[in-house]
Protein backbone atom coordinates (compact mmCIF):
# COMPACT_ATOMS: atom_id res chain seq x y z
CA UNK A 1 0.00 0.00 0.00
CA UNK A 2 0.49 3.48 -0.58
CA UNK A 3 -0.13 5.90 1.55
CA UNK A 4 -0.09 9.96 1.30
CA UNK A 5 -1.17 12.75 4.04
CA UNK A 6 -1.80 16.44 3.32
CA UNK A 7 -1.90 18.89 6.17
CA UNK A 8 -5.75 20.49 6.78
CA UNK A 9 -5.03 24.29 8.30
CA UNK A 10 -7.37 26.15 10.70
CA UNK A 11 -7.26 30.17 10.09
CA UNK A 12 -4.11 30.91 12.54
CA UNK A 13 -2.00 28.15 10.05
CA UNK A 14 -2.26 25.25 12.86
CA UNK A 15 -1.99 21.88 11.91
CA UNK A 16 -5.88 20.71 12.83
CA UNK A 17 -5.76 17.75 11.24
CA UNK A 18 -4.64 15.59 8.68
CA UNK A 19 -6.37 13.83 5.35
CA UNK A 20 -5.02 10.74 4.22
CA UNK A 21 -5.20 8.64 0.79
CA UNK A 22 -4.66 5.00 1.25
CA UNK A 23 -3.70 3.91 -2.36
CA UNK A 24 -3.53 -0.45 -3.17
CA UNK A 25 -0.53 0.09 -5.12
CA UNK A 26 -0.34 -3.66 -6.35
CA UNK A 27 -3.83 -2.85 -8.21
CA UNK A 28 -1.85 -0.38 -10.02
CA UNK A 29 1.22 -2.11 -10.75
CA UNK A 30 -0.87 -4.84 -12.33
CA UNK A 31 -2.98 -2.52 -14.14
CA UNK A 32 0.11 -1.11 -15.71
CA UNK A 33 1.48 -3.93 -16.52
CA UNK A 34 -1.44 -5.26 -18.49
CA UNK A 35 -0.71 -1.81 -20.52
CA UNK A 36 2.61 -2.75 -21.09
CA UNK A 37 1.34 -6.00 -22.23
CA UNK A 38 -0.96 -4.62 -24.51
CA UNK A 39 1.23 -2.15 -26.20
CA UNK A 40 3.73 -4.82 -26.15
CA UNK A 41 1.65 -7.25 -28.25
CA UNK A 42 0.11 -4.63 -30.27
CA UNK A 43 2.93 -3.19 -31.65
CA UNK A 44 4.28 -6.11 -32.30
CA UNK A 45 1.55 -7.57 -34.30
CA UNK A 46 1.72 -3.71 -36.45
CA UNK A 47 5.04 -4.08 -37.09
CA UNK A 48 4.97 -7.55 -39.15
CA UNK A 49 2.40 -6.07 -41.83
CA UNK A 50 3.56 -2.88 -42.23
CA UNK A 51 7.26 -4.02 -42.96
CA UNK A 52 5.65 -6.38 -45.57
CA UNK A 53 3.40 -3.76 -47.09
CA UNK A 54 6.76 -1.20 -47.45
CA UNK A 55 8.72 -3.98 -49.30
CA UNK A 56 6.43 -4.18 -51.55
CA UNK A 57 5.99 -0.50 -52.34
CA UNK A 58 9.37 -0.16 -52.47
CA UNK A 59 9.63 -2.91 -55.12
CA UNK A 60 6.39 -1.04 -56.91
CA UNK A 61 7.75 1.76 -57.05
CA UNK A 62 11.22 0.94 -58.82
CA UNK A 63 9.17 -0.91 -61.63
CA UNK A 64 6.82 2.13 -61.95
CA UNK A 65 9.59 4.21 -62.51
CA UNK A 66 11.77 2.10 -64.53
CA UNK A 67 8.21 1.65 -67.10
CA UNK A 68 8.64 5.07 -67.22
CA UNK A 69 5.52 6.11 -65.31
CA UNK A 70 6.47 8.71 -63.05
CA UNK A 71 3.20 10.31 -62.14
CA UNK A 72 2.30 6.55 -60.20
CA UNK A 73 5.93 6.13 -59.30
CA UNK A 74 5.44 9.41 -57.49
CA UNK A 75 2.43 8.13 -55.55
CA UNK A 76 4.09 5.32 -54.68
CA UNK A 77 6.78 7.12 -53.45
CA UNK A 78 4.43 8.90 -51.05
CA UNK A 79 2.76 5.85 -49.51
CA UNK A 80 6.40 4.85 -48.83
CA UNK A 81 6.86 8.16 -47.17
CA UNK A 82 4.00 7.36 -45.14
CA UNK A 83 4.66 4.11 -44.27
CA UNK A 84 8.16 5.19 -42.64
CA UNK A 85 6.22 7.45 -40.17
CA UNK A 86 3.93 4.69 -39.63
CA UNK A 87 6.88 2.53 -38.54
CA UNK A 88 8.77 5.53 -36.83
CA UNK A 89 5.35 5.23 -34.91
CA UNK A 90 5.26 2.25 -34.25
CA UNK A 91 8.83 1.55 -33.22
CA UNK A 92 8.24 4.57 -30.37
CA UNK A 93 5.44 2.83 -28.61
CA UNK A 94 7.84 -0.78 -28.82
CA UNK A 95 10.50 1.08 -26.96
CA UNK A 96 8.32 2.72 -24.36
CA UNK A 97 7.37 -0.96 -23.84
CA UNK A 98 11.05 -2.18 -23.35
CA UNK A 99 11.74 1.33 -21.27
CA UNK A 100 8.95 0.40 -19.25
CA UNK A 101 9.32 -3.72 -18.63
CA UNK A 102 13.25 -2.90 -18.39
CA UNK A 103 14.05 -4.32 -21.49
CA UNK A 104 15.75 -1.23 -23.87
CA UNK A 105 18.92 -3.22 -25.01
CA UNK A 106 21.97 -1.49 -25.45
CA UNK A 107 24.46 -2.89 -27.43
CA UNK A 108 27.78 -0.99 -27.15
CA UNK A 109 30.57 -0.62 -29.46
CA UNK A 110 33.74 2.42 -30.09
CA UNK A 111 32.39 4.45 -33.07
CA UNK A 112 33.17 7.85 -34.59
CA UNK A 113 30.34 10.47 -32.67
CA UNK A 114 30.58 12.79 -35.04
CA UNK A 115 30.65 10.52 -37.95
CA UNK A 116 27.54 9.30 -36.75
CA UNK A 117 25.95 12.64 -36.27
CA UNK A 118 27.09 13.70 -40.24
CA UNK A 119 25.34 10.94 -41.71
CA UNK A 120 21.88 11.24 -39.55
CA UNK A 121 22.23 15.33 -40.84
CA UNK A 122 22.80 14.32 -44.65
CA UNK A 123 19.79 12.10 -44.33
CA UNK A 124 17.52 14.78 -42.69
CA UNK A 125 18.33 16.99 -45.19
CA UNK A 126 16.74 14.65 -47.80
CA UNK A 127 13.87 15.07 -46.07
CA UNK A 128 12.99 18.44 -46.25
CA UNK A 129 13.61 21.60 -48.92
CA UNK A 130 12.74 24.50 -46.32
CA UNK A 131 15.89 23.87 -43.79
CA UNK A 132 19.33 24.11 -43.86
CA UNK A 133 21.27 21.64 -41.60
CA UNK A 134 24.56 22.97 -40.44
CA UNK A 135 27.03 20.91 -39.09
CA UNK A 136 29.74 22.64 -36.75
CA UNK A 137 31.23 19.30 -35.66
CA UNK A 138 34.91 18.74 -33.45
CA UNK A 139 36.55 16.21 -35.97
CA UNK A 140 36.76 12.52 -34.87
CA UNK A 141 35.77 11.62 -31.46
CA UNK A 142 35.83 8.12 -30.25
CA UNK A 143 32.74 7.08 -28.18
CA UNK A 144 32.15 3.23 -26.49
CA UNK A 145 28.13 2.76 -26.41
CA UNK A 146 25.40 2.23 -28.44
CA UNK A 147 25.55 3.64 -32.18
CA UNK A 148 22.06 2.94 -33.08
CA UNK A 149 20.75 3.86 -29.80
CA UNK A 150 22.25 7.31 -29.52
CA UNK A 151 21.83 7.75 -33.10
CA UNK A 152 17.90 7.33 -32.60
CA UNK A 153 18.36 10.26 -30.10
CA UNK A 154 20.19 12.65 -32.87
CA UNK A 155 17.25 11.83 -35.66
CA UNK A 156 14.51 13.25 -32.97
CA UNK A 157 16.22 16.31 -32.23
CA UNK A 158 17.02 16.94 -35.84
CA UNK A 159 13.41 16.06 -36.86
CA UNK A 160 12.21 17.95 -34.08
CA UNK A 161 13.82 21.04 -35.02
CA UNK A 162 12.62 20.59 -38.83
CA UNK A 163 8.87 20.27 -37.74
CA UNK A 164 8.89 22.75 -35.33
CA UNK A 165 10.35 25.37 -37.51
CA UNK A 166 7.27 25.05 -39.83
CA UNK A 167 8.58 27.99 -41.87
CA UNK A 168 12.02 26.70 -42.76
CA UNK A 169 15.55 28.12 -41.96
CA UNK A 170 19.06 27.34 -40.53
CA UNK A 171 19.22 23.88 -38.19
CA UNK A 172 22.48 24.35 -36.80
CA UNK A 173 23.81 20.68 -35.34
CA UNK A 174 27.15 21.49 -33.27
CA UNK A 175 29.20 19.31 -31.01
CA UNK A 176 31.78 20.35 -28.27
CA UNK A 177 34.47 18.30 -26.57
CA UNK A 178 35.23 19.63 -22.78
CA UNK A 179 35.91 17.87 -19.42
CA UNK A 180 36.15 14.23 -20.22
CA UNK A 181 32.76 15.16 -22.11
CA UNK A 182 31.27 15.26 -25.62
CA UNK A 183 28.02 17.66 -25.65
CA UNK A 184 25.78 17.82 -29.02
CA UNK A 185 23.15 20.78 -29.57
CA UNK A 186 20.71 21.16 -32.10
CA UNK A 187 19.30 24.73 -32.83
CA UNK A 188 16.89 26.01 -34.59
CA UNK A 189 14.69 29.01 -35.50
CA UNK A 190 11.35 27.66 -34.74
CA UNK A 191 8.21 27.86 -32.83
CA UNK A 192 10.45 27.55 -29.46
CA UNK A 193 8.65 26.49 -25.78
CA UNK A 194 7.47 28.76 -23.00
CA UNK A 195 9.09 28.65 -19.86
CA UNK A 196 6.57 26.26 -17.29
CA UNK A 197 6.91 23.74 -20.15
CA UNK A 198 10.40 23.34 -20.48
CA UNK A 199 10.71 20.85 -18.31
CA UNK A 200 7.41 18.89 -19.21
CA UNK A 201 8.47 18.06 -23.00
CA UNK A 202 10.43 15.47 -21.49
CA UNK A 203 7.68 13.60 -20.04
CA UNK A 204 5.78 10.31 -21.78
CA UNK A 205 2.84 11.56 -23.65
CA UNK A 206 3.56 15.11 -23.10
CA UNK A 207 2.41 17.65 -25.99
CA UNK A 208 2.13 21.26 -25.88
CA UNK A 209 -0.82 21.92 -27.45
CA UNK A 210 -0.80 24.81 -29.34
CA UNK A 211 -2.41 28.13 -29.31
CA UNK A 212 -2.03 28.55 -33.21
CA UNK A 213 -4.15 27.00 -35.76
CA UNK A 214 -1.45 24.43 -36.94
CA UNK A 215 -1.15 21.81 -35.44
CA UNK A 216 1.70 19.22 -35.59
CA UNK A 217 1.55 15.48 -35.94
CA UNK A 218 2.82 13.22 -32.88
CA UNK A 219 2.79 11.22 -29.74
CA UNK A 220 4.90 12.71 -27.60
CA UNK A 221 7.60 10.01 -27.48
CA UNK A 222 10.43 10.65 -28.78
CA UNK A 223 11.69 13.25 -26.09
CA UNK A 224 11.20 10.78 -23.77
CA UNK A 225 12.89 7.66 -25.08
CA UNK A 226 16.00 10.27 -25.86
CA UNK A 227 16.10 11.02 -22.11
CA UNK A 228 16.16 7.98 -21.13
CA UNK A 229 18.90 6.19 -23.61
CA UNK A 230 20.86 9.38 -22.95
CA UNK A 231 20.63 8.69 -18.96
CA UNK A 232 21.17 4.85 -19.74
CA UNK A 233 24.46 6.45 -21.28
CA UNK A 234 25.61 8.68 -18.47
CA UNK A 235 24.82 11.96 -20.02
CA UNK A 236 21.57 14.72 -19.58
CA UNK A 237 20.08 16.48 -21.96
CA UNK A 238 18.01 19.36 -21.90
CA UNK A 239 16.60 22.36 -23.77
CA UNK A 240 16.72 26.30 -24.24
CA UNK A 241 14.21 28.03 -25.51
CA UNK A 242 12.16 31.26 -26.00
CA UNK A 243 8.60 30.99 -27.40
CA UNK A 244 8.75 32.48 -30.96
CA UNK A 245 12.39 32.37 -31.00
CA UNK A 246 13.59 29.05 -31.66
CA UNK A 247 14.99 26.17 -29.35
CA UNK A 248 18.20 24.77 -28.76
CA UNK A 249 18.28 21.11 -27.50
CA UNK A 250 21.54 19.94 -26.08
CA UNK A 251 22.77 16.75 -24.39
CA UNK A 252 26.58 15.76 -22.92
CA UNK A 253 27.72 12.33 -22.83
CA UNK A 254 31.04 11.09 -21.00
CA UNK A 255 33.36 9.92 -23.74
CA UNK A 256 33.36 6.40 -22.27
CA UNK A 257 29.62 5.85 -22.73
CA UNK A 258 28.98 2.52 -21.08
CA UNK A 259 25.82 1.16 -19.80
P1 LIG B 1 6.23 14.79 -30.55
O1 LIG B 1 7.10 15.68 -31.39
O2 LIG B 1 5.90 13.50 -31.20
O3 LIG B 1 5.04 15.49 -30.00
P2 LIG B 1 8.44 14.77 -28.62
O4 LIG B 1 8.58 13.95 -27.38
O5 LIG B 1 9.52 14.68 -29.62
O6 LIG B 1 7.06 14.33 -29.25
O7 LIG B 1 8.25 16.27 -28.19
C1 LIG B 1 7.36 16.61 -27.12
C2 LIG B 1 6.84 18.02 -27.30
O8 LIG B 1 7.91 18.95 -27.12
C3 LIG B 1 6.29 18.30 -28.69
O9 LIG B 1 4.93 17.94 -28.80
C4 LIG B 1 6.50 19.80 -28.81
O10 LIG B 1 5.42 20.48 -28.22
C5 LIG B 1 7.76 20.07 -27.99
N1 LIG B 1 8.98 20.18 -28.83
C6 LIG B 1 9.88 19.22 -29.09
N2 LIG B 1 10.89 19.69 -29.88
C7 LIG B 1 10.60 20.97 -30.12
C8 LIG B 1 11.26 22.03 -30.86
N3 LIG B 1 12.41 21.82 -31.52
N4 LIG B 1 10.66 23.24 -30.88
C9 LIG B 1 9.52 23.47 -30.21
N5 LIG B 1 8.84 22.53 -29.51
C10 LIG B 1 9.38 21.30 -29.45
Amino acid sequence: HLSAALPVYNVQGEIVSWAGTLTDIHEQKETQRQKDDFLGIASHELKTPVTSIKAYTQVLEQMLRRSGDSRKADMVLKMDQQLNRLTNLISDLLDVTKIHTGKLQFNNDAFDFNEMVSEIMEDMQRTTTRHVVIGRLAGTVMLYGDKFRLGQVVTNLVSNAIKYAPAGGEIIVSSRVSDGGITLSVKDFGIGISGDKKERVFEQFYRVSGDKQQTFPGLGLGLYISREIIARAGGRIWVESEQGEGSTFSFSLPLTVVS
